[in-house]
């Protein structure tokens, strides 16, 4: 059947992500922070379904619930009312300080970011949208033109319809310094910041500023980020930033919005949302991947007079807020606190960041450690001196053999250089040191 797969993979289905693996991997089954493959081999998940699978492969509460109501309502689309989502709307506006009390739900993270744009937009009357270098926001034709990682654009798609102005990214150099990010791990090198007085973020700031003013209107729609870069290796900006980015973008007029896609659902550890480890209360946030566990479904919370745009404003999706998706989501925000698991993302997180950092300090391949919580990035470089990414064979020969010894991680970065490490949260200290244990062997197969 393996073979078969493969033919029918070749001939009828697009060829559009790459399969990881040199021989991909065929998954029949889960079960939590496990993937089984056609031969019954397991695997631990450190990638979750690229961050999707938040409380564990067919979780019972979420199979339970969407069995139960499988056999009830499937859709009824929104021009009725049911009471999935009202029921889940509460919940999980319950969750956002105010004045966030309002959601919209639609089907993708993209979906939520396009929209997030439009509401900026209605809402300021004006049109400018800012972005950062190294984010990822989606790939339909509104959200690529925030996608500043150039491969998935292909030269002709750097935003239809929209003005991003994308910023210099001065974090990648320095890699930031003790104080400068929000991590238990410090970097090998020590910066020359005083908490607070953070010399890269004082060079992004004044670069930030620069490029608002030369290169954008007096007046903008909004500024989108992620609180950590997760398609670009979970890179994290120096401490304040955020604060004084949404504070120099409101002087313009503009909304603050937080892609809260990867970071959400606790997957941080400390705070709930990701925006609240930086100490801010965005405009806009959107939501997509753990939000169902990987139920198709996604949304955008806002304030309810920033949501009023739309009353004026035909907008319109066929599936969001289907009853399926609503329960479960209620069901993942059951799971997540049942079975404790922000408290267990920062607590196995640290656990991880820490253990992997003992790697670094011994390899001198691996150049960077970084993250908070289960929001993990790994950088191999050929050395820590020149930090020049490591070379895309090698990379991936460490990955395949990983694969190999039962453990599958995920790729990110400009040069695919970092490994991404975002397991289900239910993730314990045990498959930490398995996994720790397999990075170790492989690491120390490449260097012999
Ligand atoms: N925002 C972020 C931060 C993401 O990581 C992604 C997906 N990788 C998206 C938005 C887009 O989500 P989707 O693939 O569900 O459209």
């Amino acid at each position: 059947p393996y073979e078969r797969m493969q033919k029918i993979r070749e001939q009828n289905i697009a060829p559009s992500l790459k399969t990881y693996y040199k021989r991909p991997l065929l998954l029949h089954q889960g079960h939590m922070q496990w993937l089984f493959d056609h031969e019954g081999r397991r695997y631990l998940d450190l990638l979750a379904g690229i961050v999707t699978v938040s409380v564990g492969h067919c979780h019972p509460k979420v199979t339970m619930a969407t069995q139960k109501q499988l056999a009830r309502l499937w859709h009824t689309t929104n021009i009725y009312m049911h009471p999935a989502i009202h029921e889940y709307a509460e919940k999980l506006t319950s969750l956002f300080p105010d004045p966030l009390k309002v959601v919209y739900l639609t089907n993708s993270g993209s979906e939520a970011n396009d929209l997030a744009m439009f509401m900026a937009r209605l809402h300021t009357r004006n049109f400018d949208i800012i972005c950062l270098r190294g984010g990822y926001h989606g790939g339909s034709p509104y959200a690529l033109g925030l996608t500043s990682l150039t491969s998935y654009k292909h030269g002709v798609a750097n935003g239809f319809g929209c003005t991003t102005t994308m910023l210099p990214d001065v974090f990648r150099g320095p890699w930031g310094g003790s104080h400068c990010r929000d991590s238990p791990v410090q970097t090998v090198r020590k910066c020359s910041c005083t908490e607070g007085a953070c010399l890269a973020k004082d060079q992004y700031i004044e670069q930030f500023k620069d490029t608002l003013n030369t290169s954008v209107p007096k007046t903008v729609a909004g500024f989108i980020a992620e609180p950590i870069q997760g398609v670009n290796g979970a890179v994290q900006y120096p401490r304040n930033f955020l604060k004084e980015a949404y504070q120099l973008i409101r002087e313009r007029g503009g909304l603050c919005i937080s892609d809260e896609v990867q970071t959400g659902f606790g997957r941080t550890g400390s705070h709930f949302w990701g925006f609240q480890t930086h100490g801010v209360v965005p405009d806009i946030v959107t939501l997509a991947k753990g939000i169902g566990n990987g139920f198709p479904m996604a949304g955008v919370v806002t304030t309810k007079e920033i949501a009023s745009s739309l009353a004026q404003n035909l907008h319109f999706n066929t599936f969001g807020g289907n009853p399926l998706a609503c329960v479960a989501g209620a069901a993942v925000l059951e799971a997540i606190e049942e079975d404790d698991l922000q408290k267990n993302s920062e607590d196995v997180g640290t656990y991880m960041l820490l253990e992997l950092a003992k790697l670094r300090d011994k390899f001198e391949i691996v150049g960077d450690v970084r993250g908070k919580g289960l929001m993990i990035g790994v950088e191999m470089v050929t050395d820590k001196d020149s930090r020049r990414p490591l070379p895309a064979e090698e990379i991936s020969q460490i990955w395949e053999d990983c694969k190999d010894m039962g453990v599958l991680i995920g790729r990110g970065g400009l040069y695919s250089q970092t490994f991404r490490i975002k397991p289900p949260m239910c993730i314990t200290k045990r498959d930490v040191d398995f996994a720790v244990e397999v990075f170790r062997t492989a690491l120390q197969r490449h260097v012999n």
